[in-house]
């Protein structure tokens, strides 16, 4: 199999690589590095610092002609949405589109996309499922909504083949500070510099954290199955941020200082996602619990 991971030196991205490269896959991957860096590349994988939004990384697919393009690369801070949402749209909406045409062009067989729990905004549910209504509270969900339905749209209008994976919050190790999901960095990059953990409102938010190896297995999955389904890759469980905490601590072996601070706009009060579908369609089931995976992140951080 030939894949293009556009994204791939990025957390989630380059964790994929490494394990398309296992199966003996051949892997070009996509960057323009903007939060990637080209020492989470896997050296056997061939990098092209590129924009998705540009022709280069069009005619890079064109070239290529890959089997499957792995779509990971987004703006994908939802406070960075917040404050410029034009730019957010640009790299989530267009690159998409840029990176659909190419594999139109180039016959790809599948393309499968990475979505987020963003998209729905707060539902107020305790469990979601793909049916729900979605209803995004930040330009980052909105955003990614949108792409999705071009997809949609690009396989009812030519046919281009798809799976729309949306992950809960994604963790483990490489991945930065910054963004989506990265309580879980952000925790444990100021435990090891002493610093005190602030948490945003009451720390009983909560959020279905799944491990980036279980998210990779997903991806994997989708090549072979889940076509033109979207699908939710999540462990269907709710932590919240104070039992985060309490989990970080054992692990750490001593007290940890924490801030509780002002609530955050765009934030999302309670996100826990059904992953029936994921099971049924993929025949996949999240295989690192959280403990588990926080001490790997922990250790591997
Ligand atoms: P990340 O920021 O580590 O990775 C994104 C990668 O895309 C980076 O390497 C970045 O350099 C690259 N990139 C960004 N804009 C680009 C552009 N215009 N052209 C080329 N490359 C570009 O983030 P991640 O956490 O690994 O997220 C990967 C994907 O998974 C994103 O689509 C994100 O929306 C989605 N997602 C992540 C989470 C999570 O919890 N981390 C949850 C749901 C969905």
């Amino acid at each position: 199999m030939k894949a293009v991971v556009t994204g791939g030196a990025g957390f989630i991205g380059s964790h994929l690589v490494e394990e398309l490269l296992l199966q003996g896959a051949k892997v070009h991957v996509l960057d323009n590095l903007v939060s990637g860096q080209l020492k989470n590349v896997h050296p056997l994988a061939v990098m092209h610092i590129e924009d998705i939004r540009s022709q280069g990384a069009k005619q890079i697919i064109k070239r290529e002609k890959p089997d499957v393009v792995f779509h990971l690369a987004a703006q994908a801070d939802v406070g960075q949405s917040i404050r410029e949402p034009k730019y957010d749209a640009d790299m989530n909406i267009n690159g998409t589109i840029n990176i659909l045409e190419a594999c139109r062009e180039a016959s790809v067989k599948k393309v499968i996309f990475a979505s987020t729990s963003g998209v729905y905004g707060n539902l107020q549910k305790d469990l979601i499922s793909e049916k729900d209504l979605t209803m995004p509270i930040s330009y980052y969900g909105l955003s990614k909504l949108t792409a999705e339905s071009y997809i949609r749209l690009f396989h009812q209008l030519y046919g281009l083949s798809y799976t729309i994976l949306r992950y809960g919050n994604v963790y483990g190790p490489r991945q930065s500070a910054k963004g989506e999901g990265g309580v879980i960095a952000i925790f444990l990059d100021r435990i090891k510099k002493g610093m005190p953990l602030m948490i945003h409102g009451d720390g009983e938010q909560t959020r279905d954290f799944v491990y980036v190896k279980d998210i990779v297995r997903a991806n994997i999955a989708a090549v072979e199955k889940g076509d033109q389904e979207t699908i939710q890759v999540s462990t269907g469980k709710s932590i919240s941020i104070n039992h985060l905490v309490k989990m970080l601590t054992q692990i750490y072996g001593s007290p940890i200082e924490t801030i509780y601070t002002h609530a955050r706009t765009g934030d999302i009060k309670h996100s826990c996602l059904d992953n029936k579908k994921a099971r049924q369609l993929l025949q996949w089931n999240p295989q690192v619990d959280i403990f588990n995976g926080l001490t790997e992140t922990y250790t591997f951080s």
